[in-house]
């Protein structure tokens, strides 16, 4: 989303084509350095740009975003090549820095931002979908993460500058909208006091035209309410698709994450939701490794997910990142370890994802189509379902009957699942 307000406000200057770096005049990069392999990827990135500054030094190469934000002054020196290095607030006056004549400085001083429907945003998502950002920042401070130091504390927009972007994403072609935060469930409450998140989604179902879906992306557990659940529960538009992060089931380790830890009253919140709204996916995220995890304890939490059986799951491993009290904790555990358990997880959830979608098979779900039709194919596309979120989660070819109507991505259609595999769905729209 940074990215899209980036290229918007170049796009509204004097800019005019997006290039590769090879050829473009302004090369920028927006990094992320949330865990290490974020790190090393955005490094390996800033190397090759090096390059190939260096092959042109007319060029301007700018590097904006969390790492900026999170290593500061220490890069120009690393870096001299780097014409600029702008942090996450810093970036929205991208055209008013590249006017400056010195080189190699470093920006990331400017008070917490949040755009809003008016900021100039380039949208680069396939045009049927589009993401919505209505909180930035994190009031939480889970031991392992830099998240809230980069970002600062939790912002939310207003619901009428909400309300008025999703409505020019409509106009715009979208029929999907995302809408993101660090922690969407906290909405409003910098400004209001209170969760405001069902009051949103109370405007946003009566707002929208039919025919749209709103998906919701990251709620903790205890930001949910009964009010948010039965909002969830009776609008036609919003995804039944939550993805609720836990990281752990253990209540020692998520004391030691600094996170709710009453872990009874959180499968609660999630057995009420599943009770509630019929043919909810509910996605989760663990982390495997954290300090003190013992085999016992890692073992309660295989025993929980096979349990409970999550619709959707990922899983990370534990890395250490410094200035965080977790990096300080004893009991750190081995990688080798880390990654045997990170394969466990994702074995036993390959097995509980394989039978939940056989157990579709028969049943009829909305899908949005995304590509199609496929060449060689006129009458196959791809899509989700609105239990499938775009990049995370699996797709669904989906075959055409020759006596229905003509459609095209973007299209939302109820589509009969006929075979199933442990990420994908094929089915029939007739
Ligand atoms: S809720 Fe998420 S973003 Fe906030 S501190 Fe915890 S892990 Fe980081």
């Amino acid at each position: 989303m940074d990215s899209e307000v980036v290229i918007g406000k170049l796009l509204s200057s004097k800019y005019t084509k997006i290039t590769t770096p090879e050829t473009a005049d302004l090369i920028v990069i927006n990094t992320c350095c949330f865990i290490d392999e974020a790190i090393q990827e955005t490094e390996s990135w800033i190397n090759r740009l090096v390059q190939i500054k260096r092959e042109d030094s007319n060029k301007t190469l700018m590097v904006i975003g969390c790492y900026p934000q999170r290593y500061g002054k220490q890069l120009s020196s690393k870096y001299p090549e780097v014409d600029y290095w702008i942090g996450v607030n810093d970036f929205p006056f991208i055209n008013e820095i590249l006017t400056q004549k010195n080189r190699n400085r470093v920006f990331i001083d400017n008070p917490p931002y949040l755009y809003n429907e008016k900021t100039e945003r380039f949208l680069s998502t396939p045009s049927h979908y589009a993401y919505l950002k209505i909180t930035e920042g994190c009031n939480h401070q889970c031991s392992y993460c830099v998240i809230p130091s980069i970002r600062g504390k939790q912002r939310s927009r207003q619901i009428e500058s909400v309300q008025k972007e999703a409505l020019q994403l409509i106009d715009q072609g979208v029929k999907e909208i995302i809408l993101i935060g660090q922690d969407i469930g906290h909405f409003g409450l910098d400004w209001s006091g209170k969760k405001e998140l069902a009051h949103l989604l109370k405007r946003l179902d009566h707002s929208l035209p039919n025919g749209i879906w709103i998906r919701l992306l990251y709620l903790s557990p205890e930001s949910m309410n009964q009010q948010l659940i039965e909002t969830i529960a009776t609008s036609e538009k919003i995804c039944k698709y939550l993805d609720v992060p836990l990281q752990h089931t253990h209540p020692f380790i998520l004391q030691k994450m600094n996170r709710p830890s009453n872990i009874d009253k959180t499968f609660k919140i999630l057995n009420t939701l599943r009770k509630t709204i019929p043919g909810l996916f509910l996605r989760t995220t663990l982390i495997v490794g954290f300090p003190g995890e013992t085999d016992a304890i890692f073992n309660q939490m295989v025993s929980t997910i096979k349990s409970f059986r999550f619709e959707r799951l990922g899983c990370f491993v534990y890395s250490p990142q410094s200035g965080t009290p977790a990096s300080q904790l004893p009991h750190q555990v081995e990688d080798e370890i880390k990654q045997n358990r990170y394969h466990q997880i994702m074995k036993i959830q390959k097995k509980i994802a394989h039978d939940f979608h056989r157990s579709l098979i028969g049943k009829t779900l909305e899908v949005i189509l995304d590509q199609g039709p496929l060449s060689q194919k006129p009458r196959t596309f791809l899509g989700r379902t609105y239990g499938d979120a775009p990049d995370v989660d699996g797709q669904i070819k989906v075959i055409v009957h020759k006596n229905s109507k003509t459609v095209q991505p973007g299209d939302i259609l109820k589509v009969t699942i006929n075979k199933s595999s442990t990420y994908d769905l094929e089915g029939i729209y007739s």
